[in-house]
């Protein structure tokens, strides 16, 4: 029985570069995965790919990736094959808001939202899936969120890429049970990160008032969250989403 819950697999984490994204790395290192990181910024992951090896783990393949670029998504996947063999992980985590009330909503806001966040998980998730299938074997965590499950004003173009990413994690889920690969979501609630930083403080106020255990997430709540997904003692877990939101959405 290996010691580290993640040892000899092989994970691809998108928007690996800060926040959410960078703190599932860490973890997924820890627990002895071996690690490709992609995000627009290479220097950053570069950085991180450093700090993993120093820490002990495998030296991660860095590659830049804009996860809206089909044949850059492609080129991930060949290039993680040639260096690990097989891909049994992937986190579709990058991802972006445009926020605006709708009526005032450009149409490039809502198509830079909806193709890094869905077609960009789409694109990678095809990607994998082929290889994933001919191993009879592979792990999809889609991160979705809260927003996409009760919607939010000012943010039609974020909720729709969110509710969509989960409708396409339980259609790719009845897809590829039969060949045992598995597809869940992570829907986050409010986490301290770069992209929540921005709101006004009494936006934030508001929000701490709707969450029951009275405090913000961080990065490291969501990760934990995706190990579970990724290691095998959710082998018989597919199609779901699990709400890391302290009780602040429950349907
Ligand atoms: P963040 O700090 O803004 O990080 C976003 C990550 O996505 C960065 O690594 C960024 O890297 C990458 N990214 C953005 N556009 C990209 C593109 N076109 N191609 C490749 N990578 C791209 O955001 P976060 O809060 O960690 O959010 C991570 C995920 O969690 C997102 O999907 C977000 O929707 C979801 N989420 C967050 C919260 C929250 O409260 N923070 C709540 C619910 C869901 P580069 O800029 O280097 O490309």
């Amino acid at each position: 029985m290996p010691s580290k819950r993640l040892e000899g697999k092989t994970a691809i984490v998108t928007g690996a570069s800060r926040g959410i994204g960078r703190e599932i790395a860490l973890l997924l290192a820890r627990e002895g995965a071996n690690l490709v990181l992609t995000a627009r910024n290479l220097e950053a992951l570069e950085a991180l790919a450093a700090e993993i090896e120093q820490a002990g783990g495998v030296k991660p393949l860095c590659f830049s990736l804009d996860v809206k670029n089909a044949e850059k998504v492609e080129e991930l996947a060949d290039k993680t094959l040639d260096k690990y063999k097989r891909v049994d992980i992937l986190v579709n985590n990058a991802g972006v808001t445009k926020d605006g009330l709708f009526v005032r909503m450009t149409e490039s806001d809502w198509d830079e939202v909806l193709d890094t966040n869905l077609k960009g998980a789409f694109l990678c998730m095809r990607a994998v899936s082929k290889i994933m299938m001919k191993q009879r074997a592979g792990k999809i965590i889609n991160i979705a969120s809260v927003i996409g499950l009760v919607g939010n004003a000012g943010q039609a173009n974020y909720a729709a890429s969110k509710a969509g990413i989960i409708a396409l994690t339980k259609s790719v889920a009845k897809e590829l049970g039969s060949r045992n690969v598995l597809v869940n979501a992570v829907a986050p609630g409010f986490i301290e990160t770069e992209m929540t930083q921005a709101l006004a403080p009494e936006a934030k106020d508001k929000i701490l008032k709707a969450i029951p255990v009275g405090f913000f997430g961080k990065p490291a709540d969501v990760a934990q969250a995706v190990l579970f997904l990724a290691s095998e003692e959710s082998n018989f877990i597919t199609g779901q989403v699990i709400t890391v939101d302290g009780g602040m959405v429950m349907l």
